[in-house]
């Protein structure tokens, strides 16, 4: 008999293994994939730690998490900057003065903002009420038309009309020349792949890979006091209220025989024609260099393309819009009876969860758990 039952070997189950195993107490972590580290599954090929699942760039504003995860890895000094590409015109993201100076010819920070108020003006909004009103009332409605409407389209398959606002605001808008993508104190990527930082969390304790928990739920339940479930909420329950709404996406990889096929490891392509969103080029988020520090003499992209969820696909986002944020509530008051059941993660509580907010919830509810 196990003190918990961890099901999922992402980071939410990791950091809650860890904290648990620590306080003494015996822990078994199963997962229906062949490997741990859930969506932040990293994995080497020609020398690259390929993000098999899309790309994680960890950032946090939050010490405690920082020192955390330092614990289990070296992180190097990557920051995210990406590129967008509409129609082939190039665009710095986030949303700064070299955005705006490539798009307007803008020189200075009062130019930049009397342009984004004008456009705003114009387009009549004040209290913005949806992503697209909230995104122009941001940044005008030039960028709002090459570089959000598109890719926001392609990656949610819903009109921006249609989406709540929040999701735009993860993005920071700056007025200065910063291509930083984060507003954070604190990121990089694991030196040697998250499945090493989640290897690392994991060490000492009883994984079992290839077991889908919910077929074999009842036998499973017996082997613990308590489950901790990161699982899809809706499925814990059969869909018995009806199913929850995700997005998937789907990736082509491929090695190229070339040193550099874009120069960046991030390229979004916010029109929308091109069939994907973006492309991830992995090498660069560890400088193009292998553990030695040698060059790479190839390289692996991966395509990124958005697809609506259905059963038998991963769920990647929760579409937190307010039809399934309604039946989300009603699923939380069933799971909120299951005494022996801990729901967390970005799948078992429906969230768009960064890494470093899975993290810090899974360390308050460890700390709750285990007093
Ligand atoms: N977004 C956009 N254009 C871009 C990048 C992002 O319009 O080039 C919008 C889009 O609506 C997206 C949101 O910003 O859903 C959040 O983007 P983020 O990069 O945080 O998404 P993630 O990395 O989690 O997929």
């Amino acid at each position: 008999m196990y003190d918990y039952l961890i099901v999922g070997a992402g980071l939410y189950g990791a950091v809650f293994a860890r904290q648990a195993k620590e306080r003494g107490k015996s822990v078994l972590v199963i997962d229906k994939r062949p490997h741990i580290a859930g969506n932040v599954y990293t994995e080497e090929t020609e020398g690259i730690q390929v993000h098999k699942y899309g790309a994680h760039i960890f950032h946090t504003n939050n010490r405690e998490v920082w020192e955390y995860v330092n614990r289990f890895a070296e992180f190097n000094r990557f920051t995210n900057s990406p590129v967008a590409n509409y129609h082939g015109e190039l665009y710095s993201l986030p949303f700064n003065m070299y955005t705006f100076n490539k798009m307007w010819g803008v020189v200075t920070p009062e130019e930049a903002e009397e342009r984004i108020e004008e456009q705003k003006k114009n387009a009549g909004i004040s209290e913005p009420r949806n992503l697209e009103e909230q995104a122009i009332s941001l940044v005008g409605t030039d960028i709002y038309e090459k570089l959000i409407k598109g890719y926001t389209e392609k990656q949610w398959g819903r009109p921006c009309t249609e989406l709540p606002a929040f999701i735009i605001k993860r993005l920071p808008v700056r007025f200065t020349f910063d291509n930083n993508y984060f507003n954070a104190l604190f990121q990089g990527i694991p030196v040697g792949g998250y499945t090493k930082l989640v290897e690392n969390m994991l060490e000492g304790i009883e994984v079992r890979l290839g077991v889908d928990y919910l077929e074999k739920k009842e036998e499973l339940d017996g082997l613990a006091r308590k489950i901790v479930y990161t699982g899809p909420i809706d499925a814990f329950f059969g869909y018995r209220l009806g199913c929850l709404e995700y997005r998937s996406v789907r990736f082509e990889t491929e090695v190229l025989d070339m040193p550099n096929f874009q120069g960046n490891a991030a390229v979004n392509y916010t029109d929308r024609e091109t069939p994907w969103t973006r492309i991830i080029e992995h090498k660069w988020f560890e400088f193009g260099k292998d553990a030695e520090g040698n060059e790479l003499p190839r390289t692996v992209i991966s395509r990124e393309y958005s697809a609506e969820w259905k059963p038998g696909d991963e769920p990647y986002y929760p579409v937190n819009d307010e039809k399934n944020g309604a039946l989300y509530e009603e699923y939380r008051k069933l799971a909120a009876q299951e005494n022996r059941v801990v729901f967390g993660g970005r799948l078992g509580e429906y969230k768009y969860y960064d890494m470093d907010a899975v993290i810090a919830s899974a360390l308050a509810k460890a700390g709750e758990e285990l007093e």
